[in-house]
């Protein structure tokens, strides 16, 4: 059985890596970007499609799934995979980010133990804390799972975020300590919002303690781009060499460039699905714009994106798909959602290779204009 997690190649220039994560499912090979399956499917995507894509790995919503179906109906089913039918590896998130978002809307109630909140849906109060995160991922059955950590918004007060950095650290040796199923894989998680000694302290704290993996939380939960590129280029290096390095929550092409500048290697975002839903997608530049604006043309024949290699911009014009936007035709959101996924995929798949053929600070100079 090889190991979980193996570096095949590290630029030596800027540390960038390149390698493969073993799971039941399948290999993961990174750096990757990971679709999200916020309730069990990608958002008007197929599992077809996103196979076609080569997406390795999805993530689901912890949250979303106890909430309904519940995880005992998942379970049933024989876990994520047998119960939605995508066969390749799953993540699913601690149900943290949901939960404590209530908190911050003032329909939750946080001490040591974890989080009451009312759901969204039916109105049921429930309480999740470590022990209640860890058994309903271990009845869901992702490959990878990730530790209960208190993730505060981004505009949080110091005494706020040494509170959840606290947290955070009881909370993951508890979840270190919880049995998971056998082919289930835990990943800790350093929090410290934007106060950079919080971040270090965090990171000393989370990475004494044994785990498959290694994830910077509450990164992008409303801080200043300033400060979301600051935490992720001082504090990435800084997790373990040897292990899985994951940015929770970000998606911008940018974002993923920055992190595997910085020794990432998994990322993960509802951005491309979302954006898609209002008409965005990432245009030459990788930031996003809308069919349906102005400058918009309707009688541009040319696609999306000149030269994108999706299925979306191999057959459709700009024109067409304004169109249909416009007229609400959901198969929009699907050639749209195709189109973005696929360049945040195709970016990492690119950035792999430049790894691999010694090209990676190339790769970053021809590449300049997403940094932009
Ligand atoms: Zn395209």
């Amino acid at each position: 059985m090889p190991s979980f997690f193996e570096i095949e190649k590290t630029c030596p220039i800027t540390g960038a890596r390149a390698g493969k994560i073993h799971t039941e499912h399948g290999i993961i090979e990174t750096p990757i970007f990971m679709p999200v399956a916020t309730k069990g499917s990608v958002r008007g995507v197929d599992w077809r499609t996103i196979s076609e894509l080569q997406a390795q790995i999805v993530l689901a919503n912890t949250y979303h799934l106890t909430i309904r179906p519940g995880e005992a109906s998942i379970e049933r089913a024989g876990g994520l995979q047998e119960w939605s039918k995508w066969t390749g590896p799953f993540l699913t998130d601690s149900g943290g980010f949901q939960v404590f978002s209530f908190a911050r809307r003032g329909q939750a109630k946080i001490d040591d133990q974890g989080v009451s909140f009312k759901d969204d849906l039916e109105g049921k109060i429930h309480f999740i804390g470590p022990n209640e995160s860890m058994n309903i991922q271990k009845r869901l059955g992702a490959d990878i799972v990730m530790a209960f950590d208190e993730c505060p918004a981004g505009n949080a007060d110091r005494k706020t975020v040494e509170t959840a950095v606290r947290r955070t650290r009881d909370w993951a040796e508890k979840c270190t300590n919880f049995p998971l199923q056998k082919h289930q894989n835990l990943f800790l998680i350093v929090q410290g919002g934007k106060f950079e000694d919080l971040r270090e302290k965090s990171l000393e704290e989370i990475t004494k303690l044994d785990a498959k993996g290694y994830a910077l939380g509450g990164v992008s939960v409303g801080e200043s781009r300033e400060e979301v590129e600051k935490v992720i280029s001082n504090m990435t290096k800084k997790l373990p060499i040897n292990k899985p390095r994951y940015i929770m929550g970000i998606g911008m092409p940018r974002d993923l460039i920055v992190g595997v500048l910085s020794g990432a290697d998994m990322f993960d975002c509802v951005l491309p699905t979302r954006i898609a839903r209002h008409g965005g997608y990432f245009s030459e530049g990788l930031r996003f714009k809308s069919v349906s604006q102005k400058d918009f043309s309707d009688d541009h024949d040319n696609p999306l994106v000149i030269g994108c290699q999706c299925p979306t911009c191999k057959t459709f014009t700009r024109a067409y798909l304004k169109h249909l936007f416009l007229r609400k035709e959901i198969t929009v959101y699907y050639y749209l959602a195709v189109h973005n996924l696929f360049r945040l995929l195709n970016l990492t798949f690119d950035m792999r290779k430049a790894i691999f053929n010694d090209c990676f600070p190339q790769f970053l100079k021809k590449n300049l204009y997403l940094l932009s």
